[in-house]
């Protein structure tokens, strides 16, 4: 807990943009182990996610995964939001929330070096309801209304600890693009009855990366990160719960397929994954986003909200192809 803020962190909305921040003081307290081993040879006394070093007693642990756990679920030591801030609100010129909300790490294996794109595709499932189950867990928690999950992997996209490992965090409101694509979705389709991501699907065309049965692969029309996918269902869902276990093995095939052929197509490459869903809003339409981190954010794209992308979509959706095909 710090001195500068009343509830430790504050959601606040910038009277330049309407757009949203977080603001959590003290968070270079981190650990930095990334910076120092971007790969399974570092040291493990370090790592706070080894076996030993996870105490599964702990009440922090909100998944044990079992005696012989592959995958563990446990409260972030560094949160952006904490259930034990009360839920305060302010409106006006300095608009804001109080940081009520939670912050969970699932661990993806015991084994440090092991990466997602090394599990066989039942384990990706296995992950795929692990996520699920607490999302559920965390939806059913008084003020939630958005969870989301996400992935940084490597320092330049953000991860602080090299062992595998996904996020969720839950929030007292919808927040950022949440709210944009939700607009978007609902004007899309009270003017061309239409869902906006199954139009996408039927529209992308020569930017369609992988066609399967229940989910298309997109590299989409206006991606802002070169080498940026877009998993898409066929199948009009709003949340991760909604899948099929059909639909599970698939989605997991397919992340497991995009990031290996990401991987051979740019080399191990810091990225990040995304998980855009909305339990509330059945308009809303599931997808995941990666984006590799090829390029570092600069001017136009900090200053203006612009990207700018080097790689045509159309490009890497033809280059994906013949690097997926191969494989
Ligand atoms: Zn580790
Ligand atoms: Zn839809």
């Amino acid at each position: 807990m710090n001195e500068d803020l009343p509830y430790g962190s504050e959601i606040r909305t910038d009277y330049r943009t309407g757009e949203m921040c977080v603001v959590v003081p003290g968070r270079e307290n981190r650990p930095k182990e990334v910076e120092e081993e971007d790969t399974a040879a570092g040291d493990l006394s370090k790592c706070p996610f080894e076996p030993d070093t996870v105490d599964r007693k702990n009440l922090e642990v909100m998944h044990t995964g079992g005696d012989h756990w592959d995958i563990m679920v446990i409260r972030n030591k560094f949160p952006e939001l904490s259930g034990n801030t009360p839920l305060m609100s302010g409106e006006g010129f300095f608009a804001y929330t109080s940081g009520y909300g939670y912050n969970e790490v699932v661990i993806e294996t015991p084994k440090h070096g092991e990466k997602l794109e090394d599990f066989d595709e039942g384990k990706i499932k296995k992950w795929l309801d692990v996520l699920t189950e607490r999302e559920e867990g965390l939806y059913g928690k008084r003020y939630i209304k958005s969870v989301m999950v996400f992935k940084n992997y490597g320092a330049a996209a953000g991860a602080s600890i090299a062992h595998a490992h996904t996020q969720i965090i839950a929030w007292p409101e919808l927040v950022g693009t949440q709210r944009v694509e939700l607009d978007r979705i609902k004007r899309f389709e009270a003017e061309n009855r239409q869902c906006l991501y199954e139009n996408a699907i039927s529209k992308e065309g020569v930017r369609t990366m992988i066609e399967g049965n229940g989910f298309v692969t997109l590299a989409p029309f206006a991606s802002r990160m070169a080498g940026e996918s877009m998993i898409v269902p066929r199948r009009h869902v709003n949340y991760i719960l909604e899948l099929t276990e059909d639909e599970r093995y698939e989605l997991a095939s397919t992340i497991k397929t995009v990031i290996s052929t990401n991987k051979k197509m740019f080399g191990q490459q810091p990225y990040n994954m995304v998980f855009h869903e909305l339990k509330s809003e059945k308009d809303f339409h599931f997808h995941i986003e990666i984006y590799p981190r090829l390029a570092k954010l600069a001017g136009i794209e900090l200053g203006q909200d612009v990207f700018v992308n080097t790689i045509v979509p159309e490009d890497y959706a033809i280059r994906f192809r013949e690097n997926f095909t191969q494989s």
